[in-house]
């Protein structure tokens, strides 16, 4: 980092009490900027996912580009009404008055992104800070460099340099970031590093928003569409190579269709990326050799019956074949950690109640999936999850009028869409007085045993 932390802070805090970030017309002219940013040089962009991620062409436009870009421009078509004063009810105690609430931006804040969609995760909380008219520090992920580096040096020449500022670098740029005081932390990654941005948020009693990870799991019960959800499971795990905070990490298949299920899995591989998923131009890698291991000790430590499709793993080349394995036990290292990757444990059950009991017994996941007709809503009534879906995988993502957000180990508070616009806001609450009002005798001292039975029979 070339300018200090403590500088870069001081600047944007200059910035934003000159009132510069504040008015209506400087956040529509920053939300379309960045949609601007990048579609102009979706090129560039994609070609440095690529590099990165090996993401194939199409998920890197519609995950990181088209994904932001809409909600940038969403945000910059809506910012106006939602920035105005909303006005409250009053009771009777407390009229002639009018109560309102104002949205006012929180300050200088920080957003730290992860590499697994290194452009939306970016864009998106960034998008929403903006709206809200907050000055913003970005810090992109160091382990994809190539787009770090590229949406950084696009920043410095679409956005306003002034109250935007994007900071490269890893631990020590982050720790230094996280030494200064800022009036609000959106932080997107894993739940270590989650702890460590809270510790430090606190020192300063600065509110966050920690968009966490998990083990999300997919239910797939007796009576449910199977070629519906297979096709889905495998859309939400094979993506970008598994490497989504929403993929389905394991499945839970009722035995009487588990096997149907399985075969269905298998074909939906062999449709989208062949025979040879290493020669598919649509399947991604792992975003480095570190992860690649990483995840290859989950597979090597066993606790299933079968390897049923996959298991090729080249660390050198960063891939990690699609992999289905069966006769999954629930204490596999495989249903331990997050997976993150291509690797799809199945689980079989007899009674919804196993997968359901399983699940309340593990941390809250990020999402849930339930494909089932009879008990798909006494799952989501028995569990918790940051989000969920019925009969689908990952839907509950786009939508700009549901929030995005997770739910103890998951993470805390939400954004997306209005979600977004009011993480990034104070609620201010404003009440007025009419200057004719007369003050009443009675909260006046000296108090009186009349006083407090009129002040009960008032409120
Ligand atoms: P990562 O390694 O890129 O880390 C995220 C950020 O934390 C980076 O900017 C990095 O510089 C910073 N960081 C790393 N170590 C730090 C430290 N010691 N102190 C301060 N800052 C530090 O990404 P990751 O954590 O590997 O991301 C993957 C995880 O993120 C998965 O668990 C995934 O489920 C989760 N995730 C969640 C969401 C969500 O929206 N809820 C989205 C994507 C990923």
């Amino acid at each position: 980092m070339t300018e200090s932390a403590e500088r870069v802070v001081g600047r944007l805090r200059t910035a934003f009490t000159s009132g510069r970030t504040r008015s209506i017309a400087w956040r529509r002219a920053q939300l379309l900027a960045l949609a601007k940013m990048l579609s102009d040089n979706e090129d560039e962009i994609l070609a440095a996912l690529a590099t990165d991620l090996g993401k194939p062409r199409f998920e890197a436009w519609a995950g990181d580009i088209g994904a932001s870009v809409s909600e940038a421009e969403y945000l910059a078509k809506h910012v106006g009404s939602w920035a105005k004063d909303d006005s409250a009810p009053l009771p009777l105690p407390f009229r002639p008055g009018r109560a309102s609430i104002r949205y006012q931006p929180r300050g200088v804040v920080l957003v730290i992104a992860p590499w697994n969609y290194p452009v939306y995760l970016l864009a998106t909380p960034l998008a929403a800070a903006l709206s809200a008219g907050n000055a913003v520090v970005c810090k992109p992920s160091e382990v994809t460099p190539a787009t770090s580096a590229l949406i950084t040096r696009l920043a410095g020449e679409y956005l306003d340099p002034e109250a935007i500022v994007f900071v490269e670098g890893g631990v020590d740029e982050t720790t230094a970031l996280l030494e200064q005081r800022f009036d609000y932390i959106l932080y997107t990654g894993n739940g270590t590093v989650g702890r460590i941005v809270a510790e430090a948020a606190a020192k300063h009693l600065t509110p966050t928003t920690l968009e966490l990870g998990g083990k999300s799991p997919a239910i797939v019960d007796r009576d449910a569409n199977l070629k519906q959800a297979a096709s889905r499971i495998a859309f939400a795990k094979w993506s970008n190579a598994g490497q989504t905070c929403i993929a389905v990490d394991h499945v839970w298949a009722h035995r009487d269709i588990h096997d149907e299920l399985v075969d269905r899995l298998v074909t939906e591989v062999r449709e989208r990326y062949g025979i040879n998923p290493r020669e598919s131009k649509d399947f991604g890698r792992i975003v480095n050799e570190r992860h690649t291991e990483r995840i290859k000790v989950l597979l090597d430590r066993g606790g299933y019956d079968e390897i049923v499709l996959g298991g090729e793993i080249d660390i050198d080349a960063r891939y990690i074949a699609p992999t289905i394995v069966t006769g999954t036990k629930p204490s596999a290292a495989l249903m331990s950690d997050e997976i993150f990757g291509p690797i799809l444990p199945v689980l079989s059950f007899d009674d919804i109640d196993e997968p359901v009991a399983h699940i309340n017994a593990s941390d809250h996941p990020l999402a849930l999936y339930v494909f089932a007709k009879k008990h798909a809503d006494g799952v989501l009534d028995a569990t918790t999850s940051g989000g969920a879906c019925v009969n689908d995988t990952m839907m509950q993502v786009f939508p700009p009028s549901l929030p995005f957000g997770g739910v103890g180990e998951s993470g805390h508070g939400a954004y997306h869409g209005k979600w977004g616009f009011e993480t990034f806001s104070h609620r201010r609450a404003i009440y007025r007085r009419p200057g004719f009002f007369v003050e009443p005798a009675l909260a006046k001292a000296p108090y009186t045993a009349f006083k407090e039975r009129v002040a009960r029979f008032v409120y």
